[in-house]
């Protein structure tokens, strides 16, 4: 049963699988039967909300289709099926000296759902997002066959495409710019701070120095201590192997019936996370597994959030109002007693992306997780959503379940070019609740 990461909402999507790019034509048939049913394409699923789930609730199940067509090694670009993992690309290009250029904190998903997000990481500041780097892409577009698009051909089919969502046509093929890199390792200083005034403070200083920054708060720390966390800055390393290491992940082992996140495992879990680094500030060598997707070491752990599953709530709100409205979010999130098993916390930067629908914006984003129970959903991210909005920020597609159609329009206000280049055949349970 295909779900999205959240299991939340419960739509099970019914999978037509392709391995090849001439299958997905006779998929689009089969799902569109006589044009009545609208489809979409499905990487890893590891979207929280309804974005990768189709109206119809049947998808072109894109993973199979993940073969590394091209590759030159010289300029460190690559021609890949939109089925291939980023897990399965850094395996390949790491032992030559090249890494993804933007990955986002889990390497289980497809290029097609990158480049449909358009996915952002830990050096946002420096490197923008995914589509930054893409430099060609092959399309199905029902009626149409298959396109090609890019920064230079069919522009604003391009620009629809890096995050438009999977609405406008099956991503086939993408050509991604690598970036060198000499070492599997990284350098990384971790400083613990008490509030959020220090982190703005250090990230003030050290964010322009380095190319990845972020940091996990305590989303259940009040008062004088709200926001206090652990902010990380990275480089890579410059010398050590080049090897793709594959950590064995551990499962989590069964399905609770009910959430395992409860207001006394949070704040027993922040509390000791706060207080793991005697010292203020550490200075290490790490993997890259360990630096980028530390959440990829336990497989399947969505699931501890049992059977209703749960919501991501990711917010970026511009520069000159991120500090009172993280701080006024962190407040209400405190009150309300829930959320997740440490909050992160990324500034944005400035590069521009191509997407018309790209999510970040120069400012500070928070995203943390909420076991789903309704009525405490509903009024707490009313209360996140207007102060978000009033100070000019947005939610990520992404990660969302609960997004208002006047949230939507407001904070994406290109939505309607998209609309336009969107194919027929393509409609998402996300794309309905906020267009439609
Ligand atoms: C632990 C974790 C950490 C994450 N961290 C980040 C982060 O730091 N930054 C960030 O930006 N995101 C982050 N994400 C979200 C994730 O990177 C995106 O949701 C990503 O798009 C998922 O890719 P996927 O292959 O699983 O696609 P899916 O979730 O299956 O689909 C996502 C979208 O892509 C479309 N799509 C998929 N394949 C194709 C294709 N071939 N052609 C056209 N459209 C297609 C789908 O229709 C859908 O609209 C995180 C997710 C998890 C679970």
């Amino acid at each position: 049963m295909l779900l999205s990461w959240g299991r939340y909402p419960k739509y099970p999507q019914t999978s037509h699988p392709v391995r090849w790019p001439e299958e997905v034509g006779c998929a689009v048939e089969v799902i569109g039967s006589g044009g009545i049913r609208r489809g979409l394409a499905f990487g890893m699923g590891r979207s929280y909300g309804d974005s990768c789930m189709a109206e119809s609730d049947h998808v072109v199940a894109t993973s199979a289709m993940d073969r590394v067509l091209a590759a030159d090694w010289e300029t460190g670009v690559i021609r890949a099926q939109a089925g291939l993992t980023l897990a399965a690309l850094i395996e390949i290009a790491l032992p030559r000296g090249w890494f993804l250029p933007v990955s986002p904190g889990t390497k289980f998903v497809t290029l097609g759902g990158a480049v449909a997000n358009d996915v952002h990481g830990k050096n946002h500041h420096v490197m923008g997002t995914f589509g930054c780097h893409v430099e060609r892409l092959t399309l199905y577009r029902s009626g149409e066959g298959v396109l090609e698009c890019s920064p230079e051909t069919r522009t604003d089919l391009f620009n629809a495409t890096v995050g438009g969502l999977g609405l406008t046509g099956i991503v086939l093929t993408v050509d991604l710019r690598l970036r060198r890199v000499s070492s599997a390792n990284m350098v990384q200083r971790s400083i613990r701070f008490d509030n959020l005034n220090e982190f703005f403070e250090l990230s003030a200083v050290h964010d322009a120095q380095h190319e990845y920054a972020v940091a996990w708060i305590d989303c259940l720390a009040a008062g004088r201590r709200t926001g206090r966390g652990h902010y990380i800055v990275a480089d890579h390393a410059s010398d050590g192997v080049l090897e793709a290491i594959r950590p064995a992940a551990r499962r989590m082992p069964f399905d609770p019936p009910i959430s395992l996140v409860n207001g006394l495992s949070l704040r027993a879990f922040n509390a000791l996370y706060y207080h793991r680094q005697r010292s203020k500030n550490v200075l290490s060598t790490v993997g890259y597994d360990a630096f980028f997707y530390p959440l990829d070491k336990l497989s399947e752990w969505n699931r501890m959030y049992g059977r209703a599953g749960f919501q991501q709530y990711q917010c970026v709100v511009p520069d000159a109002n991120a500090r009172e409205t993280i701080e006024a979010v962190l407040a209400d999130i405190a009150r309300s007693g829930t959320g997740s098993f440490l909050a992160v916390l990324k500034r944005c930067g400035d590069v521009p992306s191509p997407g018309l629908l790209s999510f970040p914006l120069p400012g500070v984003s928070l995203a943390l997780d909420f076991p789903q129970r309704d009525a405490v959903n509903t009024k707490l991210f009313a209360k996140l959503d207007a102060l978000v909005h009033e100070a000019g920020g947005r939610l990520y597609p992404a990660k969302d379940a609960h997004m208002s159609a006047t949230d939507f329009q407001r904070a994406y206000p290109r939505w309607s070019q998209v609309e336009a280049l969107r194919d027929p055949f393509l409609m998402s349970r996300f794309w309905r609740r906020v267009t439609q």
